[in-house]
């Protein structure tokens, strides 16, 4: 539970007005832009705290439909009226329209309606300056950081375009894989931990991830390799403990390892663990090779389990918030051995598969239904297949997903599959509707 209360931290943020949509079935080849690939160049003021340069995001028509706009988001702008510590100008390869939803959404007239399987690159000119707030874009004395700051396109899938809010408690993104090259110019006083691998001094590559993240400032840095050949980085703000950083390094290490085990071997070659000991509203927050973590203590595995679940295999995070943060917590469990006995409790009053927008409006239940209970859904799962047939199904479940991004049904018709036991009673008893 001491988990799941430092996670509920994470609640107490502003409030927004949202609407509730059923999930809808999608399938992968519907959804798009696709073919993403991001070519950013930004240079940083002395301190690492504001950065100016291009940002370019070139796509592929994978919508199945002609496609006249698109739309990009910039959920760092969701908690400053609009203030926009992200701002995005001199658009070229179309029009900018209005910023709506909170100044998170920017629409993009095409210069040309691209066809079905036809390429085209929008570019901008970018400002992103982290407000001073303890959030994963923010600052936090000399350092500063970038979570959810980049600008990313939006997903269009049958269901039409994805603008839904930043609601405050995390899972508001859905986005597609994608290639970034990020070039990050800075002083050598300061330290850029970032999503992919970096070479050449400043360029991060990240091949197939759905968001870019990254910190500045004067962090100090241990790497060790893992036995699976993962470089775990670790770095700390100037008031973490040693003996924090060697925790996190530890069980990053294991972790990293037996997730790849688990769940198909991670594929990015290097994750960053970015320690900083005063944030008070969050624990931790994954972002692909690159999360945030309170010190000491903060939660490492959960966090990783995070590359897998939301990650590598992706989902929408505002529909299907349990399809990533259950998996995690479950994933943690297995990592401590903890099998979760009698863990359900009973006849619940909402659907584990309710959305972002529905958990916004109902407060705290929404860490203890969608991580408690839906942990519990899988440690019950487990009981009914097997731990064998379980195991075996989640890396079928992985691999088939890899990259890409499920659904709930996605998910049921990979367990059915996976047993001849007809599973209706148990999605049923469990919350899980069609
Ligand atoms: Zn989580």
């Amino acid at each position: 539970m001491r988990r799941i209360v430092v996670l509920l931290l994470s609640c107490l943020l502003l409030s927004a007005t949202v609407a509730v949509s059923p999930a809808v079935a999608v399938g992968k080849e519907e959804r798009g832009p696709g073919s993403l690939r991001y070519d950013v160049t930004l240079t940083s003021d002395a301190t690492g705290r504001s950065w100016t340069g291009r940002e370019s995001a070139g796509f592929t028509n994978t919508t199945g439909k002609p496609l006249g706009e698109v739309y990009l988001r910039l959920w760092g702008n969701a908690w400053d009226g609009c203030k926009q510590p992200v701002k995005v100008s001199n658009l070229s390869g179309g029009v900018a329209g209005p910023l709506t939803v909170n100044c998170t959404v920017l629409k993009v007239e095409l210069a040309n309606v691209v066809a079905v399987g036809k390429h085209a690159v929008i570019s901008f000119d970018l400002t992103m300056t982290a407000p001073e707030r303890l959030e994963q874009f923010g600052r936090s004395g000399a350092y500063s950081f970038f979570g959810n700051a980049l600008p990313v396109l939006a997903v269009h899938d049958v269901g039409g375009w994805h603008l839904e809010p930043d609601v405050g408690i995390g899972e508001s993104y859905y986005t597609l894989a994608a290639d970034f090259a990020v070039r990050l110019q800075h002083p050598a006083t300061i330290q850029v931990p970032a999503t992919g691998i970096t070479s050449a001094g400043t360029v991060s590559i990240a091949k197939q991830v759905r968001d870019f993240a990254f910190a500045a400032g004067p962090f100090r840095q241990s790497t060790a390799t893992s036995p699976g050949g993962v470089k775990v980085r670790t770095w700390s703000t100037n008031t973490v403990t040693a003996a924090a950083v060697a925790d996190a390094q530890t069980t990053g290490l294991a972790a990293i390892d037996e997730f790849g085990r688990r769940f198909g071997a991670y594929p990015y070659g290097e994750i960053d663990l970015v320690l900083n000991d005063r944030w008070t509203s969050f624990s931790g927050m994954e972002y692909p090779g690159f999360v945030l973590l309170i010190a000491p203590g903060g939660p490492v595995v959960h966090e990783l389990a995070h590359q897998w679940w939301y990650g590598i295999i992706g989902n929408n995070e505002y529909a299907d918030p349990w399809l990533d943060e259950a998996f995690a917590v479950y994933a943690t469990d297995l990592h401590d051995g903890d099998p979760a006995d009698g863990c359900w409790p009973g006849t619940l009053t909402a659907s584990i598969t309710n959305n972002m927008g529905y958990w916004k409006s109902h407060g705290l239940n929404w860490g203890v239904y969608v991580y408690t209970y839906g942990a519990c859904l899988l440690h019950d799962l487990d009981r009914v297949l097997g731990t064998e047939a379980m195991a075996t199904m989640l890396r079928t479940y992985a691999k088939t997903h890899w990259y890409g991004v499920s659904t709930v049904l996605d998910f049921k018709s990979a367990v059915q599959a996976a047993t001849t036991v007809d599973l209706t009673s148990f999605w049923k008893a469990h919350t899980i509707g069609a």
